[in-house]
């Protein structure tokens, strides 16, 4: 019997397996694909504080990871287009293949074991997992099995609401601001970006479940931001949207990183909190192992440090499909610089935890007013 099976070698399942083979856990991951992080899916925007928090910010830079820094945000409505710079990047674009290959080399390094090529067909609740290679049983069985969230709902629990998206990379002609992000709010639904790769390069994409084919949309968005576009690569992925679940635990199964919901309700971004989630899972797992906790002490662990958060995002992401995204992206590029510039997490701090530009902004409009 192992001491933890994990399903899945994405960034949720490989940094957990790291996390916990430090702690001298016998850890065994399984993954689908012949490589670890292909085929890639992410944007690859990842806040620099957030990175550091989860203790990977050196080990990006010293791999050379980092593609670039971004210090600025543009939105983009259909009528109007702001640019906010802030004084030091906040973000990084990633390399997410190479991201989700360090982290796994590192659980590797630690003595966890990762098990290419092999799929999981089911999990059960007292521990076993089926897989192409044979059944294996673990005292805790994790799936970080990303949005599809296949062997979850086959133990009856929903998959977290996802919402389709498209990418290219491309190469121009026109050259870019390589510290900027753009934002590009057309739809109602949820939002594009255009990421800068290079002084030349960008990776423009764009999720929403009312545009279809996505693809032309996100083509025409290259054109419309970048000019005449060579594309290099298209590809495509789930974003998940809806927020954490309720429970990650059952039985002697938990779950990790998009099959859980752990991502930002506001931009489904979900590689922070993947890795603050590792932090916490591999803290109880050790503590279950030893006899002295339960596996739901992650459930409620998690939920204690994070609700304020993920509640703000998710109010955000109500106020954002009231209105309709398109007529928030308005709004939002007619606002004053100066609040502009505390609404949008252009801060290290408020990048991955955005409560705090809400908090900040609130108390920057309502301080003079109490003070007076
Ligand atoms: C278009 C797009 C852009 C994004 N941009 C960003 C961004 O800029 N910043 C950010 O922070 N987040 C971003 N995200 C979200 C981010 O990519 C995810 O939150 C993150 O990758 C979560 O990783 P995960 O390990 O949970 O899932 P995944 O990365 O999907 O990994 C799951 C792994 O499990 C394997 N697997 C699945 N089922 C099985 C099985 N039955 N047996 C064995 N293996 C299995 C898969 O092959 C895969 O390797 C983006 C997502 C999308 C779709």
């Amino acid at each position: 019997m192992r001491e933890v099976v994990i399903v899945g070698a994405g960034f949720a399942g490989s940094y957990l397996a790291w996390r916990l083979a430090e702690r001298g856990i016998d850890v065994l991951v399984f993954e689908e694909h012949p490589r670890i992080g292909e085929p890639p899916h992410c944007a690859g925007v990842l806040g620099l504080d957030g990175l550091a928090r989860i203790g990977l910010l050196s080990l990006v830079r010293a791999r050379g990871l980092i593609l670039t820094e971004i210090r600025g945000m543009r939105l983009v409505s259909y009528r109007r287009v702001r640019t906010v710079l802030a004084e030091r990047p906040f973000a990084a674009i990633v390399d997410r293949p190479g991201l989700d290959k360090l982290v796994a080399s590192l659980a590797a390094d630690r003595g966890a074991e990762i098990m290419t090529s092999t799929k999981v067909t089911q999990v059960s609740l007292d521990g076993r997992a089926r897989t192409t290679r044979g059944e294996f049983k673990a005292r805790i069985v994790v799936c970080a099995e990303g949005a599809r969230a296949a062997l979850l709902r086959m133990l009856g629990m929903r998959q977290p609401a996802v919402v389709p998206a498209a990418q290219v990379d491309v190469k121009t002609s026109r050259a870019i601001d390589s510290d900027v992000v753009e934002v590009v709010m057309l739809t109602r639904d949820f939002f594009g970006w255009v990421v800068p790769l290079g002084e030349r390069e960008a990776r423009v994409g764009l999720a929403s479940r009312t545009v279809k084919p996505l693809l032309s949309l996100v083509r025409r968005i290259a054109k419309w931001r970048l000019g005449d576009v060579e594309v290099r690569r298209v590809f495509g992925g789930l974003v998940v949207v809806s927020g954490p679940r309720r429970r990650f635990s059952l039985g002697r199964v938990t779950c990790i990183g998009d099959c859980a919901g752990q991502t930002k309700p506001t931009t489904g971004g979900g590689v922070f909190l993947s890795g603050l989630s590792g932090l916490i899972l591999s803290r109880v797992v050790e503590s279950v192992l030893s006899g002295r906790g339960r596996l739901d002490d992650y459930d409620r662990l998690w939920w204690r440090l994070m609700s304020g958060h993920i509640s703000y995002m998710r109010a955000l992401r109500r106020v954002m499909s009231i209105f309709g995204l398109n007529t928030v992206g308005l709004l939002l590029t007619l606002l004053p610089s100066e609040v502009l510039e505390l609404l949008l997490p252009v801060s290290r701090e408020s990048f991955d935890l955005q409560a705090y530009s809400v908090v900040k902004a609130l108390s920057r409009v309502l301080r003079p007013r109490l003070s007076g």
